[in-house]
């Protein structure tokens, strides 16, 4: 229950356990196949370059941005948390000029700092933002920042690592252009891969380049050679065939439940929890409007050992949690349901060892009352 990985169906993890066959097996082509069908309509997209990216959340984030951007271009980068920073960085690896859109840490991206930014920034041509910021549990309205972009005649660069599968997330509806998201977030597989999908307008801008993408590896017209619509496929990379096993299983699993039913089911555990640690007098750290259901980010109470706790939740009683990132380490706790992990007996357990070990510190709570409320949320 901490911030990514999630816990693994065993469904998905006897899936991986399958042999290993070629990279160009007519088997493996039909289940590259299947994964891209399931891909597209995980992200509700018709984007032909819709596939898994060879490596971690972080490895779709950097494909993007090396593509999208050249040196001496200029991108404006919205950010609220860690993950706006690593897009930063790798923009500015890339050579581009990077604007920064900032937003306190705790609360969603403000579209109208962007748009007034994008009114001061005439040559920028990419906006990049996070839709869900896990460093810190707030989520952006991603449709808003997108039109806003679109405004400015921008291609988006959306980071959809924690949101796939757990958030409302409409890549053609809300305009998206290159969106990358993680395998072991809300779509509860093995960590390592990287869903991305890219729109007609991002292809044509990666065509338009001066210059070759400078990783040969992330170059997306060389991986599409290998997972693109062809029939004709052509050795990229040794595709990660296991792995890939996990994926086709858990995006079956997500369209067996629905995308619909998943987004309530993620919603629905978050308010159960959310009305338990009321009761326990913990605060959340981001305002109602801006929550990610999947990952709740509390204050740590006042004369409480943040990590004494956390550990000790770990040690006596199984359950995992993250701690605070950056300027929010020591003063919260990030309790994560994605995915599979986002289960009525998790929440209800977490309740009930939180309250006990809160009493152990020395806090004047009542589990029995914490869990009578969270049981109300049910109903
Ligand atoms: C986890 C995460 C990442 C990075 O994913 P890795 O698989 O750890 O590389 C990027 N962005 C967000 C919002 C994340 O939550």
């Amino acid at each position: 229950m901490g911030p990514g990985p999630s816990a693994i169906a065993p469904r998905v993890l006897e899936a991986m356990a399958r042999p290993v066959i070629g990279h160009l097996d007519p088997e493996f082509v039909s289940l590259m196949d299947r994964i891209k069908a399931q891909l597209q309509r995980a992200f509700r997209t018709d984007n032909p370059l819709t596939m898994p990216v060879s490596g971690p959340g972080s490895a779709g984030m950097e494909s993007c941005i090396v593509n999208l951007l050249e040196p001496g271009e200029t991108v404006v980068i919205c950010q609220n948390g860690v993950f706006g920073g690593r897009l930063k960085a790798m923009a500015e690896r890339c050579g581009a000029t990077v604007v920064d859109v900032k937003d306190e840490w705790g609360r969603a991206v403000s579209p109208e700092k962007l748009a007034s930014t994008l009114d001061r920034t005439p040559q920028a041509r990419v906006v990049a933002f996070v839709h869900a910021e896990t460093s810190t549990g707030a989520l952006s309205d991603a449709a808003a920042l997108a039109g806003i972009a679109k405004d400015y005649d921008c291609l988006t660069i959306v980071d959809a690592v924690t949101s796939l599968g757990g958030s409302p997330l409409e890549v053609d509806l809300w305009g998206l252009d290159a969106v990358y998201s993680g395998t072991q977030k809300c779509l509860s597989c093995m960590p390592g891969l990287s869903p991305l999908t890219m729109s007609s307008r991002a292809l044509q801008k990666i065509g338009q380049r001066r210059k070759p993408v400078q990783s040969w590896f992330m170059d997306v017209t060389l991986v599409a050679g290998y997972w693109g619509g062809s029939a004709r496929r052509v050795y990229h990379h040794t595709a990660p065939v296991n792995a890939l096993y996990g994926l086709d299983e858990a995006l079956l699993m997500l369209h067996e439940e629905s995308m619909e039913a998943a987004w309530l089911r993620h919603q629905r555990n978050h308010a159960v929890l959310c009305a338990g640690l009321e009761a326990l007098g913990v605060d959340f750290f981001v305002p109602p409007a801006e929550r990610i259901p999947q990952l709740n980010t509390v204050r740590v109470p006042a004369g409480i050992n943040e990590a004494r706790v956390r550990e000790r939740l770990l040690e006596d009683f199984d359950i995992e949690i993250g701690a605070g990132l950056g300027a929010l380490a020591g003063k919260v706790w990030r309790i994560g349901l994605m995915g599979h992990s986002s289960r009525r007996e998790n929440v209800m357990a977490c309740l009930a060892a939180l309250g006990h070990l809160l009493m152990d510190e020395g806090l004047k709570v009542s589990v029995a009352e914490a869990t009578a409320e969270a049981e109300r949320a049910l109903r």
